[in-house]
């Protein structure tokens, strides 16, 4: 029997394979083998998935939204259950560690936590006598059949910053996961199957482009969430809209943290490291540039560099002990170290060096270790891409404003942080900071689900943001009504003119 698990789609309540299409392999990072094989579906797949969630819309949006949450607050307390079990499934497909696995799970609850209060967020407005005799109120529809597509780096979370609240507004979905790390999320809608979710509210397919292309065109489509990288999420936004739909579309970052001279040593290093080498640096939230100010070069540095190089990497899913796991795949792990070959020949000081790193426990895993380079400039290839792996440049500037400057000529703007004990400093850089969530002595300042995860520039594309109430207000539109009653015998509306 294959141990090759094959990736079974959702459509209308049914489980399916499918069979002559490409496939592509989806990997155990920590080892190196492949573990499934996700197929490379097309359009006819995407259309059998929108026609069944058009059909499950009419009886779901009709639904009280009191009953919609009480089967995502089942699905809840069953994804606790199941707690330990789904950050396995992470930590399998993915390759971060069990700690990171079990936070990528738990702020996706938290998702669905914020989702189970739909009914009290959906409330609209309303306003007496806007005229004499006259009221005004507001209230909030569903939208229709929404989609979702989302990156390999949070298998748990971000297929769950969408679909929950889409369906809790309403609206009935259909989910593209990360060809790299679709079993995360097949396992958590065989769990909302079992919760009560009736057919064709959830469907999964699977796929890269060909599928995304289908969804972008669907005309059966109202809406779509993307979460993956800058350069998808423009042409997803461009071709979405140009297709009648509604589109927000985050993209990827590079997150600058200042580190003041008077900034607590040992809190910047430990804040600093975890920013930078959690989750291996493959999180839109990392922090892959430091800008230390002053003489925070001299203190904080020999700090980090102590700490990092003692951080144990490895195989995730077998060893408890390990602090950073395998990145996603062979070529993302030669990419990165190749970026790192070139920062250093263009000058970059390596205070520690994650190339040629070897894991006896798991020779074939895809790691790379965590890799402090100092003496990064501007022009450099690190400051420039998104490298998404566990690379920290360094950069020495002499005061605040120099910083703020730097941090702003990025063309991203999701996270930015600062290291301080300075009020005045803090705010400062609160206030000028072109970046749309900001972190004050916290390295990775990701909002919960009651907050908007509100990247700026090219870390974000739409009007409206992923979690907390512009979620609410992306998957519904609202629909206004004036009104008027005569008594009985009074003139008709013309009277009046
Ligand atoms: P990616 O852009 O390669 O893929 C994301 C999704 O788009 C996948 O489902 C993939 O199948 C699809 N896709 C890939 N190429 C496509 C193409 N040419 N046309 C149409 N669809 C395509 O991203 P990734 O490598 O899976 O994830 C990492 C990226 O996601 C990083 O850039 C990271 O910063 C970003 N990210 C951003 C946030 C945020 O909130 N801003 C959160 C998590 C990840």
């Amino acid at each position: 029997m294959s141990l090759i698990e094959s990736c079974p789609l959702l459509i209308g309540g049914e489980w399916s394979t499918v069979s002559g299409v490409p496939v592509t392999p989806v990997h155990n990072p920590s080892i190196g083998e492949v573990i499934a094989e996700t197929p490379l579906c097309g359009a006819d797949v995407v259309d059998a998935a929108v026609s069944a969630a058009s059909r499950a819309f009419p009886a779901w949006s009709e639904t009280p939204p009191v009953e919609r949450a009480r089967v995502l607050f089942r699905l809840k307390v069953m994804l606790e259950d199941r707690f330990d079990e789904l950050a396995r499934s992470v930590t399998r497909e993915h390759g971060k560690t069990a700690a990171e696995a079990r936070g990528d799970v738990r702020r996706g609850l938290e998702n669905i936590e914020y989702a189970c209060g739909a009914p009290a967020l959906l409330m609209g407005e309303s306003l007496e006598n806007v005229a004499a005799g006259i009221d005004c109120d507001s209230i909030r529809q569903p939208l229709g059949v929404c989609a979702g597509i989302t990156p390999f780096n949070f298998p748990a979370m971000v297929p769950l910053w969408m679909w929950p609240m889409a369906i809790a507004c309403g609206n009935t979905f259909v989910l593209k996961p990360s060809e790299k790390v679709p079993l995360t999320s097949i396992l958590i809608a065989r769990l909302a199957q079992e919760a009560g979710l009736p057919p064709g509210v959830l469907n999964v397919v699977h796929g890269g482009r060909d599928a995304v292309d289908a969804i972008l065109r669907h005309p059966g489509i109202q809406a779509i969430s993307f979460v993956g990288s800058t350069p998808v999420a423009k042409s997803i936004y461009e071709t979405g809209i140009a297709h009648g739909k509604r589109v927000q579309a985050a993209g990827g970052a590079k997150n600058f943290v200042v580190i003041m001279p008077d900034a607590d040593v040992a809190n910047s290093a430990t804040g600093l490291m975890e920013s930078a080498f959690g989750c291996a640096g493959e999180r839109c939230m990392a922090s892959s540039t430091a800008i230390a100010v002053g003489r925070a070069a001299d203190t904080v540095l020999p700090a980090l560099v102590d700490v990092v190089s003692k951080v144990r990497v490895g195989p995730a899913d077998r060893d408890p002990q390990v602090q950073m796991g395998a990145v996603i795949s062979r070529e993302h792990a030669d990419r990165v170290c190749g970026l790192i070959s070139q920062a250093a020949g263009e000058g970059a000081t390596p205070l520690t060096d994650g190339r040629g790193l070897r894991v006896d426990a798991a020779p074939n895993g895809f790691f790379v270790g965590p890799t402090v380079l100092d003496h990064v400039r501007p022009e450099m290839v690190t400051m420039k891409e998104e490298v998404f792996g566990p690379v920290l440049n360094v950069v020495r500037m002499d005061n605040l404003d120099e910083a703020i400057r730097l941090a702003n000529q990025s063309a991203y703007g999701n996270g930015a942080a600062i290291f301080t004990r300075d009020g005045k400093a803090a705010r400062e850089f609160r206030h000028r900071v072109r970046a749309g969530m900001v972190g004050v002595n916290i390295g990775v300042p990701a909002p919960m689900s009651f907050f908007p995860f509100s990247g700026w520039n090219a870390s974000f594309f739409g009007d409206l943001h992923l979690q907390g109430r512009e979620s609410v207000a992306f998957f519904t539109q609202h629909k206004v009504t004036t009104t008027r009653w005569f008594s009985h015998g009074e003139g008709s509306i013309w009277a009046d003119k």
